[in-house]
């Protein structure tokens, strides 16, 4: 789910807002909020979109996990998903193609959904 906005990055674009499918972020005055953090389907949009790799979305699906942000900052996970899956500057870098293997826990979870 989604977890934190770095504001201090964000060029207020609003791609996160256009892009997310269930509204989970909105604008005031320009500005992205998580609105309604329990819509995220960790589906990442946010994420790949983001150029300044502003947002952090936990791989959990089911609930918020409330990291510390200076944890985030510091641990590199920032842009690593548009990064991995091989978006704008990392286009021509074969080792950073995928990493849609980070949506495994919302597959598990849809297929546990699944009547038997
Ligand atoms: S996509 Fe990134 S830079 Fe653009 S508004 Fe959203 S958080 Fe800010
Ligand atoms: S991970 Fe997907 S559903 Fe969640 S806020 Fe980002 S774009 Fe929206």
């Amino acid at each position: 789910m989604l977890e934190i906005i770095f504001t201090d990055r964000c060029n207020q674009c609003g791609d996160c807002v256009t892009v997310c499918p269930t509204n989970v972020l909105a604008l005031t005055e320009r500005q992205p909020r998580i609105a309604d953090p329990f819509a995220c389907q960790t589906c990442f949009m946010c994420e790949l979109y983001c150029s300044e790799d502003t947002l952090y979305v936990h791989p959990d699906p089911e609930r918020l996990h409330h990291p510390s942000p200076a944890h985030i900052a510091a641990s590199g996970l920032l842009g690593q998903y548009r990064r991995d899956s091989g978006w704008d500057e990392w286009a021509q870098d074969p080792a950073h193609q995928n990493e849609h293997w980070r949506m495994d826990a919302v597959f598990t979870l849809a297929r546990s959904r699944l009547p038997a």
